[in-house]
C-alpha cells in the first residue's frame, strides 16, 4: 500500500473546494438525528458522519476502543481515552473516507452513517467543568488599559510577565445557535453617583478561541510548557458576550461576574491539535523574557484566520472584524502550564479561553468596545444604520480557518442572535 502523505488524501465523499471540514480536519463534535440519540461525529464536507454506526460494524475494534464510548452525549469519555487512541480513531476515519484504501472501505454504508448537515443537529460536544479566561492579547489589553486607563502606559506592570486570566462561568457556556437573552443588571449613568437597574445598553462579543483539556492532573501536579500539548485536545471558536456597562460599574476590585458569565457561545466542532499541526508558526517575540517555567522552545502558535460577522434582523451582512490567532502574545503551552504552576489541578473538557484577539490594525479588534472605541466611533453598516453595541435581533457569526497551500482546515460556525430582555 502506497503511504500518502494527509494534506494529499482525497475522499470518495464530495467536498466543497471551501470547505472547513476536507478529510484532513476530521473534528471531534455531538450530533443528534430527529428521534435519535445523540452520537459522537465529525464532519466531512457538507456531512456529519456518526461514528456510532461505524464503530457497531467493528471499525474501531482493532484499537482497542470500546464502542459504547461513540454512544454518549459529550465527548468527555472519548477524549479521556487519551491522545493515542483518539488519534488512532482519526487516523481510522481517515482510511475510510480515504478513497484508494479498500481495506477500510465504508462507502456502501454511507446511508447509514452519513447525513446532510442540515439534518443534524449539533449539541454542546462537551461536559465543561471549569472555564479559564485569559487575556492574552497585546493589543485587546493595550486598547482597554488605552481607553479606561492610560494611553501612555496602557499595559499594568504583571501583563507582560504571566498570562493574565480570570475563572469564569461553566454552566452558561452553550453552542452555536442558541439564541442569546439581553441581560439586566446594575450599571452606573454618566456623571451619576448612583446606579440604576435595567437591560444593558452595552452588550458585546469578544472574538476567541479555547483550547478543551485532554488530560487530567491531580492537585499539586504541574504541567511543564514542554508537556503542555499533550494536555491539549482540541480547540474551538469561543464568544465571550460582554455587558460593558455592567462590567465598568461591577469589576472593580474583583473583575467580572455578571457583566459576563450569563452566556458564552462555543463552535460544536473540536478541532484537534493534530489537524492545525500544518499551520503551526512562531508568536510574537517576548519582551522582556519570561521566567524560566514560562519558557517554550520552538513555534508554539498556529496561523488561524479568526472573523465576526453580524447579521441583523433586516437582512445587512457586515464584517465587524478579522483577526488571527497568532497575533496571541501569551500562547497555550504556556497559559496552561501558568494556570498550573500553583498545582491548581485540570479535568477532561475544561475550556480555557484565549481572551480577546485583537490585531494592530483597527479592522483586526475583536470586540465592539475597541471597534468603536469606547463607543466614540459607531459602525456604519451599508443600509446607512449604526452600530455602537448590539441590538436585538443581531445575530453575530464567528468563522475560523486556517489555510495554505490549497489546504483549509476550518471551526465551522459559532453563531447567537440577540433576544429581547425579559
Ligand atoms: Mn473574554
Amino acid at each position: 500500500m502506497e503511504y500518502k502523505r494527509p494534506s494529499a488524501a482525497r475522499t470518495w465523499v464530495e467536498v466543497p473546494s471551501d470547505s472547513d471540514f476536507p478529510i484532513q480536519n476530521l473534528p471531534f463534535g455531538i450530533g443528534q438525528r430527529s428521534g435519535e440519540l445523540p452520537k459522537v461525529c465529525t464532519a466531512i464536507g457538507d456531512y456529519v458522519a456518526d461514528l456510532s454506526v461505524l464503530a457497531e460494524h467493528g471499525f474501531f475494534d482493532d484499537l482497542l476502543v470500546p464502542r459504547p464510548v461513540f454512544h454518549q452525549a459529550v465527548l468527555n469519555d472519548f477524549i479521556a481515552l487519551g491522545k493515542e487512541k483518539t488519534r488512532a480513531v482519526r487516523t481510522r476515519i481517515a482510511q475510510i473516507l480515504d478513497d484508494d484504501l479498500e481495506e477500510w472501505d465504508a462507502s456502501e454504508l454511507r446511508d447509514f452513517f452519513l447525513f446532510p448537515q442540515t439534518e443534524v443537529e449539533m449539541l454542546l460536544p462537551l461536559q465543561i467543568g471549569d472555564y479559564t479566561d485569559f487575556y492574552s492579547s497585546l493589543e485587546h489589553a493595550s486598547n482597554v488599559g488605552a481607553m479606561f486607563r492610560d494611553p501612555q502606559n496602557p499595559l499594568l506592570p504583571n501583563w507582560r510577565h504571566l498570562p493574565v486570566a480570570y475563572h469564569g462561568r461553566a454552566s452558561s457556556i452553550v453552542v452555536s445557535g442558541t439564541p442569546i437573552r439581553r441581560p439586566q443588571g446594575q450599571t452606573l449613568p454618566e456623571g451619576q453617583n448612583l446606579p440604576v437597574f435595567g437591560p444593558t445598553r452595552m452588550l458585546d462579543f469578544e472574538m476567541e478561541t479555547a483550547f478543551v483539556i485532554g488530560k487530567p492532573t491531580t492537585p499539586g501536579e504541574r504541567v511543564s510548557t514542554e508537556q503542555a500539548e499533550e494536555y491539549l485536545f482540541g480547540m474551538v471558536l469561543f464568544n465571550d458576550w460582554s455587558a460593558r456597562d455592567i462590567q465598568k460599574w461591577e469589576y472593580v476590585p474583583l473583575g467580572p461576574f455578571l457583566s459576563k458569565n450569563f452566556a458564552s457561545t462555543i463552535s460544536p466542532w473540536v478541532v484537534t491539535l493534530d489537524a492545525l499541526e500544518p499551520f503551526r508558526t512562531a508568536g510574537p517575540a517576548q519582551a522582556p523574557e519570561v521566567l524560566p517555567y514560562l519558557r517554550v522552545d520552538g513555534e508554539k502558535s498556529y496561523d488561524i484566520q479568526l472573523e465576526a460577522h453580524l447579521r441583523t434582523a433586516d437582512g445587512v451582512e457586515y464584517l465587524f472584524c478579522r483577526t488571527n490567532f497568532r497575533h496571541l502574545y501569551w500562547n497555550m503551552c504556556q497559559q496552561l502550564a501558568h494556570h498550573t504552576i500553583n498545582g491548581c489541578n485540570i479535568r477532561v473538557g475544561d475550556l480555557c479561553a484565549s481572551g480577546t484577539i485583537s490585531g494592530i490594525t483597527p479592522d483586526s479588534f475583536g470586540s465592539l468596545l475597541e471597534l468603536t472605541w469606547n463607543g466614540s466611533n459607531p459602525i456604519q453598516l451599508p443600509n446607512g444604520a449604526k452600530r455602537t453595541y448590539l441590538e436585538d435581533g443581531d445575530t453575530v457569526v464567528f468563522k475560523g480557518f486556517a489555510q495554505k497551500e490549497g489546504l483549509r482546515v476550518g471551526f465551522g460556525e459559532a453563531r447567537g442572535t440577540i433576544l429581547t430582555s425579559f
